[in-house]
């Protein structure tokens, strides 16, 4: 597995801070502009293509729903409304879709939520 340069919880702390709603529209543009913001990122000069992995990944689990793609810019709806989780593991606390499987933490991967 490859070494990730974004970090899946920045990415849905992102969504459910700004895009929590299922009838709102948003692309990898807009997550790209709030990772920008972060200081971790900023001296990066990310592209969509960094995090793209990640968000199949939540396109497979059933977190996003991909709506239309042109060129390299893609566009998704949350799928459900969103609940949190607690990782028993390491104990973040995270942002899942209700139906999302495998709801995996996403700083260890443990499927072990409270
Ligand atoms: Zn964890």
């Amino acid at each position: 597995m490859s070494t990730l340069k974004v970090n899946r919880q920045d990415i849905r702390k992102i969504i459910s801070e700004n895009f929590n709603d299922t009838d709102i529209r948003f692309s990898n543009d807009e997550i790209l502009g709030y990772l920008n913001q972060m200081d971790r990122y900023r001296p990066m000069n990310l592209d969509v293509l960094d995090f793209e992995d990640i968000l199949l990944e939540m396109e497979g689990s059933g977190f996003l729903r991909p709506i239309a793609q042109n060129f390299n810019t893609r566009y998704y709806k949350i799928m459900t409304d969103l609940v949190t989780r607690s990782c028993k593991d390491c104990g973040v606390v995270s942002w899942f879709a209700d139906a999302e499987e495998p709801k995996l933490c996403p700083q260890c991967r443990s499927a072990n939520l409270g």
